[in-house]
């Protein structure tokens, strides 16, 4: 603590992500998709000419705009990239929600939120899931200064529909609504295709999961011009480029290979679903999941006591020690092998 920094940075309880591990661990605690990155990706950093690196890299990331657009059916000019969508949600956050109304939020979702509205020194106020751990859209109600979810929602896995999200954005239209799309890729349904009858919603997502390429950092936002030019405005006034030029090529070869990154996304999900029925006979609660990880709990074994006795196994989960959601566990599907030592270590413990 220093009295040098300002009192929201005094105030601010950093977010934490899950730990990298220095040893050897089948390490399942962040979400990280278990297959390469697509061979085009290899294929462009050999053919790199590190003499391009010189120069500054294109300050509207044209191409890769161009890329995601192609992907998500939109035009360029409705796309906006990031170093991660950490970094685009930050933005978004400055741009949209600095309100005198509250940011609404879930009160289980993805714990960066919060740490923006105080960062931001935006005023928030959460709604509670529903008895199913589900969040509840319709208690959003409508005198708010935005709101904010994960859909597929983290760390509880599950997805609304897209004509479920299109009811909300039918009550909700003086506000911008953010839909975070991070986990989209393992069976969720993406709003994308309603940014064109809704002006006020902004689709973020993320290489990192479904392409494999969490290490690279590059997020996007896609929305209305008018949301995408006000993302503009507070970029620029930070740093006018967005993505490093290396980045920017490995995204797009990656973009370009759709077969690889199905087939990657379909293995994750049978992966989970046989870890789900393993997980069940040994008499879990697994939450239904549209994403690449399982949130479970035991009747008999506490999450913490879980969490250390597959450490020990070698094995590293994500366990939240907060209110709510300390019996649980997170559990990132990884690859068959990985999922298979999982389930025999669970077997001696449970
Ligand atoms: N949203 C959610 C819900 C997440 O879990 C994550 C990853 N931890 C992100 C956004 C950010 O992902 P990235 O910055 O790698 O794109």
């Amino acid at each position: 603590m220093s009295q040098f920094w300002s009192p929201a940075v005094r105030a601010l309880t950093p977010y934490v992500p899950g730990e990298q591990p220095r040893e050897k661990l089948v390490k399942l605690n962040t979400n990280e998709n278990p297959y390469p990155p697509s061979p085009a990706v290899e294929r462009v950093l050999q053919a790199f000419a590190v003499d391009h690196l010189r120069r500054y890299p294109d300050p509207e990331s044209l191409a890769l705009r161009q890329a995601l657009a192609r992907t998500h059916g939109v035009e360029p000019d409705q796309v906006f990239v990031g170093n991660g969508s950490d970094e685009v949600l930050a933005l978004a956050f400055q741009t949209f929600f600095c309100q005198p109304k509250p940011l609404l939020m879930p009160a289980i979702s993805y714990s960066f939120y919060p740490v923006y509205c105080k960062l931001y020194d935006i005023h928030y106020r959460t709604v509670a899931l529903d008895d199913r751990w589900q969040i509840a859209l319709e208690a959003f109600d409508t005198d708010n200064g935005g709101v904010v979810f994960a859909n597929p929602n983290a760390p509880t896995g599950h997805g609304h529909s897209r004509q479920a999200v299109a009811q909300l954005l039918e009550r909700v239209t003086e506000s911008v609504v953010l839909v975070d799309e991070a986990y989209v890729d393992f069976g969720g349904e993406s709003v994308v295709p309603l940014i064109a009858d809704y002006p006020n919603l902004l689709v973020t997502g993320t290489l990192s999961k479904g392409r494999s390429l969490a290490g690279l950092r590059v997020g996007y936002a896609i929305g209305s011009r008018e949301l995408i030019e006000g993302l503009e405005r507070v970029k620029n006034s930070f740093n006018s480029y967005p993505i490093d030029m290396l980045a920017s090529e490995v995204a797009i070869a990656s973009l370009e290979d759709q077969s690889h990154f199905q087939a990657c996304c379909e293995q994750v999900m049978a992966t989970r679903e046989w870890t789900r029925q393993q997980l069940e006979t040994m008499a879990f609660e697994v939450l239904p999941s549209q994403t690449n990880f399982l949130f479970v709990r035991h009747p008999r074994h506490s999450g913490a006591s879980l969490f250390s006795g597959l450490r020990e196994r070698g094995i590293l989960v994500r366990h939240f020690n907060k209110d709510g959601l300390s019996d649980f566990l997170r559990i990132s599907i990884g690859t068959d092998d990985e999922m298979g030592s999982l389930v025999e270590a669970l077997q001696v413990m449970v």
